[in-house]
């Protein structure tokens, strides 16, 4: 009962217009099939392997979404299925999505990952290349760049994540349309904040689902 519990509690907290996505990766299968008996049909994965894996042994109505680093060799084996990638941080990447996506008659949605914690370990553009990347990629047929996405640093200073959510909150609205609705930053220690600065999706993993080993 207790990702039961939890996957309630946290969508409790979170405003309706906040799409959760409960952060599966290195759970066993038991534990993605009790959130999904609680409701939870959205779920997030950062290994290829393992998210081929678990995309055939679970329910064919879980929208999977890619939420880590995308090497562009292994994307031929998402194409078929994945419904939103996260992590985009770099145009290479792209076109090689539209190629697998054209290839498997899909349009798959995307999300330009943007560089905002001052660690440099994390991925992604610079705030200032967004628009840029933005016209670049109308021309892909085959993928939908809905949003962006964002990784705080990984610190206690809730002021600095605010400044850093806020940052990425900035750019968002600066670009925000029709077709670009998407803002997916926080993830269980930051949740709350990122709600704060307007995130439209948090990825949420621990809080979910207990602690990963390692
Ligand atoms: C693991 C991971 C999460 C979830 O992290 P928790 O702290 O367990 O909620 C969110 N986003 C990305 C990109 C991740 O790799």
């Amino acid at each position: 009962m207790y990702i039961a519990n939890q996957l309630i509690s946290i969508k409790s907290k979170l405003p309706k217009t906040v799409t959760l996505v409960a952060v599966s990766k290195t759970k066993p299968n038991a534990d993605i099939q009790a959130a999904y008996n609680a409701g939870q049909r959205i779920f997030g994965e950062n290994k290829v392997q393992e998210l081929v894996k678990k995309e055939e042994e679970l329910p064919k109505d879980i929208q999977w979404h890619m939420i880590g680093h995308l090497q562009r060799n292994k994307v031929k084996f998402i194409a078929p299925f994945v419904a939103l990638i996260h992590a985009i941080d770099n145009l290479k990447l792209l076109q090689e999505i539209d190629k697998r996506a054209g290839q498997n008659n899909r349009k798959i949605d995307c999300l330009l990952q943007v560089h905002i914690a001052k660690e440099d370990t994390k991925f992604g553009f610079e705030i200032h290349e967004i628009k840029e990347v933005l016209l670049t990629t109308s021309s892909f047929k085959n993928i939908s760049i809905i949003g962006l996405m964002g990784m705080a640093t990984f610190t206690n200073d809730n002021n600095q994540i605010k400044e850093e959510f806020e940052s990425l909150k900035t750019v968002f609205d600066s670009i925000k349309n029709d077709k670009l609705t998407t803002l997916s930053m926080g993830m269980s220690g930051d949740y709350k904040l990122a709600i704060e600065q307007d995130s439209t999706m948090v990825r949420v993993g621990s809080a979910i689902f207990g602690h990963r080993n390692k």
